[in-house]
């Protein structure tokens, strides 16, 4: 028998790649995205009263009614807009099943989706399995912006989809809302829809403000946007998220929805909606939160040769090596990973023609302890360069 593959080219995400070698070497992780310290111990003790209170069954599809009540609650205070639980919000495994559903609902056999390199993995995967075919639009270092003067040149009859992540990941830009604006401008007049992937709405440095796609509105009528708990409430195993999309698109989203995980596990749900009604104000610390591990970080490499770009959004920073080595990304991450016992993750595997970059993504979701570490580490191993050169 003869296998036929349908993503021959697709091997196992950098990731998990990184996290396992990470693990076998002893080598102090901070690639892969997700906390190593503890989550809320209330929230903990909502889901497990939740657990022993019985909700332990099935949940409804498009998920428990208090958790999108809850969600449209914080919508409204977060953007000020009025959101339809029953029609309007699904919960979803992850922001990741939020966009494949939100993907395999729309797009079909030949259709174009516009997406920005360096872009997150699971989206073009997942747009080939649809059937579709994708355009990659290169954000260019150090600033990594939208030319949409080049988006516009794409947009043909055959466009189906514009994929944004903002924040994004792994290049730590964010859209401004003139960058939103433009977009509209593009697609005014046009049946060509939008994904908005806002994990990290919550982490925005600098005194900016998040631009979420629902408070756009003239986009809102034509997206998806996902977000994510998992990011929010530091607890990513959990995979909890949710899509917000309009009536007619979150029909759509349900149709794929409901056979693809069905529905998202009943007492974190339960828990969460508990937790939020009972800390309605728990993610607005997130962003002060991150930034203090960004300045500590920042302030623990400098003058080591590596360094830490001040990233606009999302838990990643970008590290420059440029003084230090010329080597490609991929090679530089390796002697991290092996000869300074320090795991980051490269960012030319998120490109389809990656240009010229010495820049690795680091997490700063981590104990200031592990922060701490990765610094020695890394200065240690930044020293001994310097010394050999
Ligand atoms: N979102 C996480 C990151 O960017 C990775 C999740 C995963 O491993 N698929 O690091």
């Amino acid at each position: 028998m003869k296998l036929r593959s349908k993503l021959p080219d697709v091997g196992t995400t950098i990731f998990t790649i990184q996290s396992r070698r990470a693990q076998e070497l002893g080598a102090v992780n901070v690639g892969q995205g997700f906390p190593d310290y503890p989550i809320d111990p209330r929230l903990a003790a909502c889901v497990t009263e939740a657990m022993r209170d019985n909700h332990n069954q099935y949940a409804p599809m498009a998920g428990m009614p208090e958790l999108r009540v809850a969600i449209a609650a914080k919508l409204k205070d977060c953007y000020a807009i009025d959101v339809d639980p029953a029609d309007e919000i699904t919960i979803s495994c992850g922001g990741t099943e939020g966009l494949f559903s939100a993907i395999m609902a729309v797009v079909g056999a030949g259709d174009e989706v516009i997406l920005f390199d360096p872009a997150y993995d699971s989206y073009e995967p997942a747009v080939r399995l649809a059937g579709g075919v994708c355009h990659r639009v290169p954000l260019q270092p150090p600033d990594f912006r939208v030319d949409w003067s080049r988006v516009a040149t794409l947009i043909n009859a055959r466009t189906r989809l514009v994929i944004i992540n903002n924040p994004q990941n792994p290049a730590c830009s964010v859209l401004a809302r003139s960058d939103l604006d433009e977009l509209a401008r593009l697609l005014r007049g046009s049946d060509v829809l939008v994904l908005a992937d806002e994990v990290y709405e919550h982490v925005v440095f600098d005194g900016a403000k998040h631009q979420s796609v629902l408070a756009h509105a003239e986009l809102r009528e034509r997206s998806f946007a996902v977000f994510s708990f998992g990011k929010t409430l530091h607890a990513t195993g959990w995979r909890v998220g949710y899509c917000v999309a309009p009536a007619p698109l979150t029909a759509e989203f349900r149709k794929v929805h409901q056979f693809n995980t069905f529905t998202i596990a009943t007492p974190l749900q339960v828990g969460i909606a508990r937790y939020l009604t009972a800390t309605p104000e728990c993610w607005q610390g997130l962003t002060d939160f991150f930034a203090v591990k960004r300045a500590a970080l920042r302030a623990a490499l400098a003058g080591s040769g590596l360094e830490l770009r001040a990233g606009a959004g999302t838990y990643f920073q970008l590290l420059d090596y440029s003084s230090l080595s010329d080597e490609t990304d991929i090679e530089f991450c390796e002697r991290l990973m092996v000869q300074a016992g320090v795991a980051t993750i490269p960012l030319s595997p998120f490109y389809r023609e990656a240009p010229r970059l010495r820049l690795l993504r680091v997490c700063i979701a981590k104990s200031d302890r592990t922060l701490e570490l990765a610094a020695e580490k890394l200065s240690r191993f930044a020293r001994s360069l310097r010394g050999a050169a």
